[in-house]
């Protein structure tokens, strides 16, 4: 097994970095007087005041995913989407013009632009046929410039989980970070790997509440890590990257843990119930297995059926495209009566 050095994983100019420091960094004790920061101290023209800059490390916020994840605060960090916690690990590990990471395609496609935007090279190590990740081709693509491996569990498009035991052995012999994308967890069968943090030191989960918790127009992406990459993303971070009604209305959301395992089970009953529907259509070739909140699916002629639904005013995923999903559309689970609409227009899909 490796041994993991942050440090000199960690870009110099990160390493040396002073960070911008606050007003709300410099001071955050309770005072009746702030003249600290420009605010403007009249208030906002709307309902409820926005006039203060937000708490720069969202600590309500967090004590509420704390309580839910059985993460320690200090293991937390909260990202303008999943997008912003991709970004940062560019930007904290990975020197452009000269580093690499290695991403595993037919995959989420945020990583490589991650990685353009960067000036970062790509290394792919294609996944299996049946969609799971190519231990060899992943280890072999490792150079002494691999900062990241990126690993999508369930995976984006395909709806799979990676194979556990796999991921263990990546993780125990990758030099750099191991980033798992836990966006679709909540779907899943199997466990999330928050609770194995401690275990590793050089694995970060990333999870959301764009998708289970119906928050994605909020933009929350979580990231779970040891206290010394966190911070690291804190010290990287600009200063209020999470907005005030962002932070209110999550700490809001997250009391209603029940309606949202609600529609947990609901969506993966729906999925089940759809996935045997979606096999009296011959149009269908195929239907993946799925551990999220999508089905995809290898048609006769995808653009044809594409075009046939979006028609119809139901659009899905073309995703025929991506490396080993010729002809695969990715449907999301909707409501049960969006799926019974779904599965109408299939019904005369032949018929026209
Ligand atoms: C939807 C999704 C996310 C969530 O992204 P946010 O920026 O948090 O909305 C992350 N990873 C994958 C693979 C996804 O499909």
């Amino acid at each position: 097994m490796k041994t993991f050095d942050l440090d000199s994983l960690v870009r110099k100019n990160i390493k040396e970095l002073k960070p911008y420091s606050s007003a709300r960094t410099e001071y955050s004790g309770a005072a009746s007087i702030f003249l600290d920061a420009n605010e403007n101290s009249f208030g906002s023209p709307l309902p409820e005041n926005f006039n203060r800059y937000p708490d720069p490390l969202q600590w309500q916020l967090k004590q509420e995913i704390s309580k839910i994840k059985g993460i320690p605060l200090q293991n937390i960090f909260i990202g303008n989407g999943s997008d912003e916690v991709i970004d940062l690990a560019f930007r904290i590990f990975c020197n452009p013009g000269k580093d690499n990471v290695i991403v595993c395609p037919p995959t989420y496609g945020m990583y490589g632009v991650g990685a353009n935007i960067n000036d970062v090279a790509i290394k792919e190590a294609m996944l299996t046929d049946d969609f799971q990740l190519d231990v060899e081709a992943v280890l072999n693509a490792i150079d002494s410039n691999t900062k990241l491996l990126f690993i999508c569990s369930p995976n984006n498009p395909t709806g799979n989980n990676m194979n556990r035991m796999v991921m263990e052995t990546l993780i125990n012999n990758f030099p750099g970070l191991v980033i798992i994308d836990e966006a679709y967890i909540n779907y899943s069968r199997q466990k999330s790997f928050i609770q194995e943090l401690t275990e590793y030191e050089n694995l970060l989960v990333m999870q959301t509440l764009s998708k289970a918790w119906g928050l994605a127009a909020l933009r929350l992406g979580l990231a779970f890590a040891s206290e010394k990459i966190v911070d690291l993303f804190n010290k990287v971070k600009p200063p209020y990257n999470i907005n005030k009604a962002s932070q209110q209305l999550g700490i809001e959301a997250l009391t209603s843990i029940n309606q949202v395992n609600e529609n947990i089970k609901i969506t993966v009953a729906e999925r089940d119930r759809l996935q045997n529907e979606l096999r009296q259509f011959e149009f269908i070739k195929k239907i993946y297995p799925s551990d999220s909140n999508f089905i995809l699916i290898k048609t006769s002629d995808a653009n044809n059926l594409y075009n046939y639904l979006s028609a119809k005013k139901i659009i899905v995923r073309n995703r025929s495209k991506e490396p080993l999903c010729e002809n695969c559309l990715r449907v999301t689970i909707g409501t049960p009566l969006e799926n019974k609409i779904l599965i109408e227009a299939l019904k005369n899909y032949k018929n026209e």
